[in-house]
């Protein structure tokens, strides 16, 4: 398919791709693609509005009803997922089942979504006074704000939409200016499935504003929008967290990641090397959770090296949307910049690389790298740093309380794993002596989490969780309610006040 065939599949139409002031170009070979409208300031303003008058209407939808909405979401989001996967491919530059696999998660979390709405359980709490009784009910929060990165344009705001709405909140959306098409392709899929709903979903639901950090801006400042998701840097949740507690606004951030697997004297060292090599450089090393660290058993160490040195020099780099091709672009020249910077500090930190090369033949005119393996002789100031970029800095370590220290030894706190068929080493790593990441895998990788888990991480990354099991929470707010179904008013506490 083309690039005009995706978009029109997509329903995109040429007064969304012409004209705007926002240039979008596809990674693949870096063309402009479209060029989209921003939403200015004013209009800022009157979708925020829309959103507060929505939530008024929505919070008295009963739960199991707005959970049809998000059915009808997954069914639309079925319907159109391989045109969706493509445009993803397209604007983000991944590789076609990773395209559509991130269309995949959308529908997972649909799927959870809906059985959410039939469990958003509160509790009973015995109660220190006799005929009374305590209870905790959650009650929708108001207008959630999400605030996405490039490198998973549509899932993420799913995980944040699909819980959302079944908790009773509309949601603005503002995605990167780097893939607004992919936005305003799910924005549509959305808009079918509120008109399969019908009239119990108001005007302003759901809505997509376009632009780039001012447009987020306006989200962060505003009262009238007490949930804030922001997904990306490290550095855009130092600006958005702080804005948003000034308000005393719910920040959810999901921020940068620099994670890391050990690899045990134990590791089944076949299963290791496949899980290190999809980790490290699929999605071009582009994901929050991509293997970033290995720390490796010196006695193990060389060997393991040259496995995966064997296993990179088989991997076909190029055009996304071909078959066998298993890296992809970075998303634009400033990545692959990134890149080469890190790798050239790595040296001067006494790294020793292996690949990362700019690669310009065979591929289209995008920004291709090798993925890079850099052994390094300590954890150094470029090592601690994230880089979005598939490079895999190598280390070595003795004794395992050294090789968790390593790993918790980071500003970043998001996923972990480590690779050992020794249970004492494995539970270790997951106790309260190991692992500090919000992730802790053993003998999978870092990276390809499921929807049904908590996703989110500690320290820099922020805090902040999505997705499944009980995040739903974050997007509601909690309600201590006493029945008193006696006839006397006892005080808590042995309190005496008689009047
Ligand atoms: P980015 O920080 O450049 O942009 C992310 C979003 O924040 C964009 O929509 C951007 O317009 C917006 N933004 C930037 N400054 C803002 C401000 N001052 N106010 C409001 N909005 C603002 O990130 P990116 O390059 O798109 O994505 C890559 C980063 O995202 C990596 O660090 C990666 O680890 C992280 N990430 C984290 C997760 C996670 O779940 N922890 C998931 C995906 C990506």
């Amino acid at each position: 398919m083309t690039h005009q065939d995706i978009l029109k599949a997509c329903g995109l139409t040429s007064a969304e791709l012409s004209d705007g002031t926002l240039a979008v170009r596809s990674p693949i070979d870096g063309a402009e693609i479209a060029r989209v409208h921003e939403t200015s300031a004013d209009d800022m303003q009157s979708v925020i509005a829309r959103s507060v008058a929505a939530f008024k209407a929505w919070r008295d939808v009963p739960a199991p009803r707005r959970g049809e909405l998000v059915r009808l979401l997954g069914e639309e989001l079925r319907a159109a997922k391989t045109e969706l996967g493509a445009l993803v491919t397209l604007e983000a530059g991944k590789i076609t089942s990773e395209g559509l696999g991130e269309v995949q998660e959308m529908i997972d979390i649909c799927d959870f979504a809906v059985g959410l709405s039939r469990q958003l359980y509160g509790l009973t709490i015995a109660s220190e006074r006799p005929g009374h009784k305590m209870t905790e009910t959650w009650h929708p929060m108001g207008p959630c704000g999400v605030i996405s990165a490039f490198n998973f344009p549509v899932a993420v705001w799913s995980w944040n939409a699909a819980l959302a709405l079944v908790c009773g909140d509309p949601v603005i959306w503002k995605p990167s200016e780097k893939t607004p098409l992919t936005a305003i392709a799910t924005h549509k899929i959305m808009m079918r499935a509120i008109e399969r709903f019908g009239a119990d979903a108001p005007e302003g639901l759901c809505q997509l504003v376009i632009g780039g950090a001012a447009v987020g801006e306006a989200l962060v400042s505003s009262r009238d929008v007490p949930i804030i998701s922001a997904t990306g840097s490290t550095r855009m949740g130092h600006i958005v967290g702080p804005k948003v507690m000034a308000r005393f606004g719910r920040p959810i951030l999901e921020l940068g990641g620099n994670n890391a697997m050990i690899v045990a004297p134990s590791a089944d060292l076949d299963m290791a090397v496949r899980a290190i090599v999809f980790s490290a450089v699929g999605t071009a090393g582009q994901r929050c959770t991509s293997l970033r660290r290995l720390i490796v058993h010196r006695s193990i160490k060389d060997d393991l090296v040259a496995r995966l040195a064997k296993a990179y020099s088989s991997l076909k780099i190029g055009d996304p949307r071909e078959a066998g091709v298993l890296i992809g672009p970075l998303v634009d020249k400033g990545a692959l910049d990134a890149m080469q910077k890190a790798l050239s500090n790595a040296k001067v930190e006494g790294g020793k690389v292996h690949g990362g090369e700019v690669v310009t033949s065979g591929v289209p005119a995008g920004a291709y790298a090798a993925p890079a393996l850099v052994e390094m002789p300590t954890q150094s100031a470029t090592v601690k740093t994230e880089t979005f970029a598939p490079i895999l800095y190598v280390l070595t370590y003795d004794e395992l309380d050294e090789a968790i220290a390593l790993q918790n030894d980071v500003p970043q706190g998001l996923s972990s794993c480590i690779f050992t068929l020794n249970i004492r080493e494995a539970e270790t790593f997951l106790s309260a002596s190991g692992s500090d990441c919000g992730i802790a895998n053993v003998n999978i990788g870092p990276s390809g989490a499921e929807i049904g888990g908590a996703f989110g991480g500690e320290k820099e990354t922020g805090g902040g969780r999505e997705s499944g099991s009980d995040a739903w929470k974050g997007y509601m707010r909690r309600q201590t309610s006493t029945i008193n179904y006696s006839s006397k008013l006892p005080l808590a506490q042995g309190v005496k006040f008689d009047i």
